[in-house]
């Protein structure tokens, strides 16, 4: 596979106004500013031959405030889930919502189409313990890896660089009693994430901390965070061959205005690295984005209206 892709998705960031209660606009974040010239706000629009930042809808036209579950199923399947329920469903899918994602998932539609991927996450000795497939507390991406009958990254995988944490430096595990996992650098994780694709094809991970920020409203929080994150983004792109894309988006928005603690209903941010960002510049919303990374970026045939499948 010639084209390769690091799908970044992060839960909960939205583009904000350029005001005090946004976190964006008061973060040091030089590798991001280097890339676009000005703080990351909801007038950002950048268009070049390779790289892109632009604001796509994460409502789908369905009345309310945008939610996880149904925002992150949208994102992964490529049909709008909440036009599917008729509103927005919150943190974990519901049967209706995994019916979906078993028919077709990214990585399963990734499979079916020769294309190597794996989800960098890894998970906790403790998730394995209490696994029950039954269970309605599994986040999208978890089931999307389930449906497409894929394993899940272990903390085995995450010590020997094959996995990264939710967390992106390992922090929330160093305090487990029979801890065994390193703390390591934002840079240095975004590089583990980066050599996945010396192996794969297409590389998803999730962080969900911008949304825990958010709902908590902590300025600091997520200004630590936000300046963590520019630093991961550095170590994603250090050294990146050019057969290597880098696609960063989000659910619904919420750590971009603290000055309420809950998701908003702003755009969310697009962000494309690589040459074939121009594909990118007609999505308009979270659903659009699973056509253009298989049927451009992959080159697979067109990818079928989900009703037909
Ligand atoms: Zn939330």
């Amino acid at each position: 596979m010639e084209n390769k892709l690091i799908f970044i998705f992060l839960d909960g960031i939205g583009l904000g106004k350029n005001e005090s209660f946004n976190p964006f606009t008061l973060a040091n974040m030089p590798t991001m500013f280097n890339l676009i010239g000005e703080k990351l706000t909801n007038t950002t629009n950048i268009v070049k031959q390779d790289f892109l930042i632009k604001g796509i809808d994460a409502c789908l036209e369905v009345e309310g405030i945008p939610q996880s579950a149904t925002g992150q199923t949208s994102l992964f399947t490529g049909c709008n889930a909440q036009a599917f329920l008729g509103y927005h469903l919150m943190a974990y899918p519901n049967d209706q919502l995994i019916s979906m994602i078993n028919k077709r998932s990214i990585f399963k539609y990734a499979n079916e189409n020769g294309i190597k991927n794996v989800f960098a996450n890894s998970y906790t000795d403790g998730f394995f313990k209490s696994f029950d497939i039954a269970s309605t507390n599994y986040s999208v991406t978890t089931r999307c890896v389930l449906a497409a009958k894929n394993s899940l990254n272990t903390l085995n995988d995450l010590k020997e660089g094959k996995a990264v944490h939710w967390d992106i430096t390992n922090f929330t595990l160093q305090d487990e009693s029979d801890n065994k996992i390193p703390l390591i650098t934002p840079f240095k994780a975004g590089e583990n994430l980066r050599n996945l694709t010396k192996k794969y094809d297409l590389v998803v991970y999730e962080c969900f901390m911008p949304d825990m920020i958010g709902h908590s409203k902590d300025m600091n929080k997520a200004l630590i965070f936000l300046e963590m994150l520019d630093d991961f983004f550095k170590g994603v792109i250090h050294n990146k061959q050019e057969n290597i894309h880098v696609l960063i988006t989000s659910d619904h928005g919420n750590i971009e205005d603290l000055s309420f603690g809950g998701h908003s209903t702003n755009q969310v941010p697009l962000i494309f690295m690589g040459k074939e960002a121009q594909h990118f510049v007609k999505v308009r919303a979270i659903d659009e984005i699973f056509d253009i990374v298989f049927s451009k970026l992959f080159n697979v045939v067109p990818v079928p209206k989900f009703e037909k499948i």
